[in-house]
């Protein structure tokens, strides 16, 4: 059995926490696909052609370390613009959505580019002072020195970049279920996420 759930949103509306829980709930595989994305921007730091690294990536590099840094962040969203980079990244993205027993993917285009056809397509926003506020906590927590500007700032430039692309822009897919989460707790987030692809099981 395959059966697609794609996740979108913009930077830190909770996609990663509600595609997880769901992920979990149903016993399906997850993918963050910011995380392919994050990995080419990563190696174009360290001075690589962005389109080779997108064409070189495998399973394992997703797990390499340092790739939640607000400047790989930045240089992901830079490479996540070229449509040559996109292209590469495809058929992983597609192979994963079509494995047996499920599959969870979140990004920003999986229900309008990567899965049109997934089985359940949600959007899940908050608004942008709310967003920062959720990242700076994060970024804190992990020891990095940062201020609440800063990261407002961060998040309205990638805001910027992924919807204004021409290339997959962040956008609702029509038939996308939408969840704010700006003044949801984590529990009634997951909880509104598991009934709306419940409703499409
Ligand atoms: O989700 P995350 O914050 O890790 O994504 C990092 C960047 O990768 C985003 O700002 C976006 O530019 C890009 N991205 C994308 N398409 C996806 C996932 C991420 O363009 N499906």
């Amino acid at each position: 059995m395959t059966f697609t759930v794609a996740i979108d949103g913009p930077a830190a509306a909770g996609k990663g926490t509600v595609s997880k829980a769901v992920a979990a709930h149903f016993g399906f595989a997850h993918l963050d696909t910011g995380l392919l994305y994050r990995v080419v921007g990563a190696k174009v730091l360290q001075g690589e052609n962005p389109v080779a690294a997108a064409r070189a990536l495998t399973a394992d590099d997703l797990s390499a370390e340092g790739l939640r840094t607000p400047e790989v962040a930045q240089a992901a969203s830079r490479v996540a613009v070229e449509p040559e980079v996109r292209a590469a990244l495809v058929d992983f993205q597609r192979a994963f959505a079509a494995r047996a027993g499920g599959a969870v993917l979140d990004g920003r285009d999986i229900g309008t580019v990567i899965c049109p056809d997934a089985q359940a397509k949600l959007f899940v926003t908050a608004s942008a002072p709310v967003r920062a506020e959720r990242r700076f906590r994060e970024l804190v927590a992990r020891g990095h020195v940062t201020d609440l500007d800063t990261v407002l700032e961060d998040v309205k430039a990638r805001d910027e970049r992924d919807s204004a692309r021409a290339a997959a822009p962040l956008k609702p897919a029509e038939d996308a279920v939408v969840i704010d989460t700006s003044e949801l707790s984590i529990e009634a987030a997951v909880a509104a996420a598991i009934g709306a692809v419940e409703a499409r099981r």
